[in-house]
């Protein structure tokens, strides 16, 4: 990985800065090398610090710092999930992040993650169907259309070849603005009417909605033999998207058991009913799809190991593409215990 080299500024991308950097790598090529980075890091857990993430709650939403650490470097994500804002013109979920050196604890990387959380949600989802999905998967529904539906599209395409979408969204409008936003970019597109229509003949289903709220998306008969579920919009105590027979009749993988238990699909289910943890079919010690008749589910909530090999991802990126910005973040005296010394010094220079 190149080093940006002076320890006391920080580098800082911001959104101008990330949607450049995307375009820059490009699309596809983002979210593959995202994807390796996220799958690398899932193959070695088992060196990572794990807690869920810390949440505050409030009646309209939450509010997460998503700690980890591998020992080397120290990363967190602080991310929000307000179902209401998209109706007030903001947006359901926002964050920003920060990478540390664990040597000596200066930041060397702090980014936005709005678009990088889309990315890395994306990507995530993409690697956990890599590996739960029936080969040679090309059509997906995507079950709620906002901020994060295209990033999912993209992803699948560029990871596992899916070519065919079939939208659906209790908001017509959000549909055919995910439809514009990915025509001419090699998917067959099909607007639904309802999410029963739009899971008909598709190999995998994502459902990625946001309602603060225990949401049936999906029932039961709306699902057939053989499907991969990508659940990814409920990820919050209280907000959740399947109905429970789905999950009684799925196996189910998930990313860190001790958050999903709390926020995930099955939160629906007693506390010791059986998952898989993803790393372990990622490393070959439990198996994922093991016939293609069965459902897989991947509970998805967002696990702060993903936002940790997003930010060493992007930061790889800095030094060569130079977007990004120096920040004046560390007060760093040269003499280390004369920070009230440099206080003065700047007074006299404005004196
Ligand atoms: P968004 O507000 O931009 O879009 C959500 C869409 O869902 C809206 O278009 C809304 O009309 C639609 N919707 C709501 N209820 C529906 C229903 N019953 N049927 C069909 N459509 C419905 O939100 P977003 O940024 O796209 O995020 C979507 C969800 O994904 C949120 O709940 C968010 O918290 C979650 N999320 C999860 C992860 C993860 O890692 N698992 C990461 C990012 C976001």
């Amino acid at each position: 990985m190149t080093v940006i080299p002076n320890l006391n500024i920080v580098p800082f991308v911001s959104v101008d800065h990330m949607m450049k950097l995307v375009l820059r790598v490009g699309i596809d090529t983002f979210l593959r090398e995202l994807a390796d980075v996220v799958e690398e890091d899932f193959r070695r857990w088992e060196s990572f610090d794990k807690t869920p993430r810390i949440a505050s709650h409030s009646k309209e939403g939450v509010i997460e710092l998503m700690p980890t650490s591998d020992g080397t470097l120290y990363g967190f994500k602080y991310v929000n999930g307000h179902p209401k804002n998209m109706k007030e013109g903001r947006q359901t979920v926002t964050a920003f992040g920060v990478l540390s050196d664990v040597g000596n604890g200066y930041p060397l990387l702090l980014t936005e993650m709005t678009i990088l959380t889309a990315l890395r949600t994306a990507a995530t989802s993409a690697v956990a169907a890599k590996h739960l999905a029936r080969k040679n998967s090309r059509s997906m529904a995507i079950i709620g259309n906002g901020a994060q539906s295209e990033f999912q599209a993209r992803a699948f395409k560029a990871i596992l070849g899916v070519d065919t979408v079939r939208l659906f969204d209790i908001d017509r409008s959000a549909s055919e603005k995910c439809a514009r936003n990915l025509a001419g970019q090699g998917f067959t597109i099909e607007i639904c009417d309802s999410a029963q229509s739009a899971v008909e003949g598709a190999d995998i289903i994502t459902t990625v909605t946001a309602d603060k709220q225990y949401a049936t998306i999906l029932t039961d008969n709306m699902v057939g033999p053989g499907i991969h579920i990508n659940a990814v919009g409920g990820d919050c105590p209280g907000k959740t998207e399947l109905h429970r027979d789905i999950l009684l009749r799925s196996d189910i993988f998930v990313e860190y058991p001790p958050q999903t238990r709390i926020e995930g699909e099955i939160q629906q289910l007693p506390a010791d009913y059986p998952v898989t943890e993803l790393w372990q079919v990622i490393t070959g010690q439990k198996q994922g799809r093991v016939n293609d008749r069965q459902i897989t589910l991947f509970d998805s909530v967002g696990f702060a190991t993903e936002d940790f090999s997003a930010l060493r991802y992007v930061r790889s990126k800095l030094a060569a593409t130079g977007l990004y910005t120096e920040l004046d973040l560390l007060a760093d005296p040269d003499e280390p215990r004369d920070l009230f010394g440099m206080l003065l010094r700047c007074e006299a220079a404005l004196a």
